[in-house]
């Protein structure tokens, strides 16, 4: 079933791509009012659309026993405080939102940070979604009796949950009430993944909840207690990418792999808006072929592709470059595709590339990912 559910995501996805950055560039014109909240409305859809489909296919991977937890040393306070924000960004101003850490916490966990934030995420955006005015608070102890399990606990004073609702709130497709969602939107799939994660994670998740009046998530996850300095830990800034100026984006050279074509047209149109130039390779053998006439400096490459896959095309394409084939300069090759699971991400680095975007593609991620790859080798070519 992860199988199909994964092709199926490919499959969605790629027409999806269409569909989004159309309505992305098209957001970009002149436009009457009406026409500006038409698209507006495609974007929310397609969003939406996209949310069910990560979240189906999420599902169907750790119900398969497909995850596997990446734990790593991190700063807890700064990975909540991250997250608050981001789940704050649009919250009205009748709510307060806020956090805080026992003193009993250590600085340094060792979690799957990612994961941990995927649940926080959910619980903290479910309270704020159903909690019109009041508070959101989310407090972090650790277990009075064992020092390697740490609790959170997400209260508000929202609309709560009925009572004979609460057994099943955690089964997927679970909706307290259809009105309701209606109104707030959501896949109901949220919390079956939150306990499936919370237990991937050695921990529980429980719900006491009174209608009108609120609701608590409590849920714990086993961790592991790191020494400050003890070992490598992960830099919270080391992402702040530096821009590539509009004078230098005309002189990089960049081709585009895809056989879609209204996705090459999507992405054409984007790396235009953004002042960049490109060639196009309608395959991967193409791709090789036009990357061996041109010294290109970043290749987006779409994986499947008929005659020669993305992955193949690049690993042909760096083995005549840098130091193992003849001496010029290698590509940048980042992964422009629908295929969207880790395994995919793994055997993209694995061949060599350098960056992952996934479709759908926004403007926005494609301008980011760039800044990331391009921004650190033109910032000593910048003229005085
Ligand atoms: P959804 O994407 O619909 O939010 P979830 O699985 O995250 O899916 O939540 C399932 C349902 O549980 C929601 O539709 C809502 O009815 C109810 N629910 C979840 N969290 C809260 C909360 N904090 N307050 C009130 N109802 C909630």
């Amino acid at each position: 079933r992860s199988e199909f559910m994964a092709v199926m995501s490919h499959e969605i996805r790629t027409p999806l791509n269409g569909v989004l950055g159309m309505a992305d560039l098209l957001l970009q014109t002149t436009l009457s009012p009406s026409q500006k909240a038409y698209t507006e409305t495609i974007v929310s859809s397609g969003d939406s659309l996209l949310a069910v489909i990560n979240d189906i296919l999420d599902l169907s991977k750790i119900e398969a026993g497909r995850v596997e937890l990446d734990n790593v040393p991190f700063a807890l306070a700064a990975c909540i405080k991250n997250n608050i924000q981001l789940v704050g960004v649009n919250k009205s101003d009748d709510v307060s939102l806020s956090f805080s850490v026992d003193p009993g916490v250590p600085e340094l966990i060792c979690a799957d940070k990612n994961r941990l934030s995927q649940i926080l995420v959910n619980l903290l955006g479910n309270a704020l979604k159903f909690t019109p005015s009041g508070y959101v608070k989310l407090h972090a102890f650790m277990d009075p009796h064992n020092d390697s399990v740490l609790h959170f606990s997400i209260s508000d004073s929202g609309i709560g949950i009925r009572q004979e609702v609460l057994p099943h709130i955690f089964d997927s497709f679970s909706q307290a009430d259809s009105t309701i969602t209606r109104d707030f939107g959501g896949t109901g799939l949220g919390l079956a993944i939150t306990k499936l994660l919370v237990t991937l994670m050695g921990g529980q998740v429980s719900v006491s909840s009174k209608a009108g009046k609120g609701s608590c998530f409590d849920f714990s996850i086993n961790v592991a207690k790191v020494e400050p300095f003890g070992e490598e830990v992960e830099n919270i800034d080391a992402e702040s990418a530096m821009v590539v100026p509009e004078f230098r984006r005309e002189s990089v050279r960049i081709l585009v792999a895809e056989d879609n074509i209204v996705n090459q047209k999507v992405i054409s149109k984007m790396l235009k808006n953004l002042h960049y130039e490109h060639d196009l390779a309608v395959n991967g053998v193409e791709a090789v072929a036009k990357s061996d006439k041109q010294n290109y400096d970043l290749i987006l490459m779409d994986l499947q592709m008929p005659e020669l896959s993305g992955l193949e095309a690049a690993r042909r394409i760096l083995a005549t470059c840098g130091d193992d084939g003849n001496g010029k300069c290698c590509p940048v090759i980042v992964a422009l595709t629908a295929n969207v699971l880790e395994d995919d991400r793994v055997r993209c680095e694995q061949s060599g590339m350098s960056g992952f975007l996934a479709k759908p593609v926004k403007q926005k991620d494609l301008e980011d990912c760039l800044n990331r790859l391009l921004g650190a080798s033109v910032k000593t070519e910048a003229p005085l």
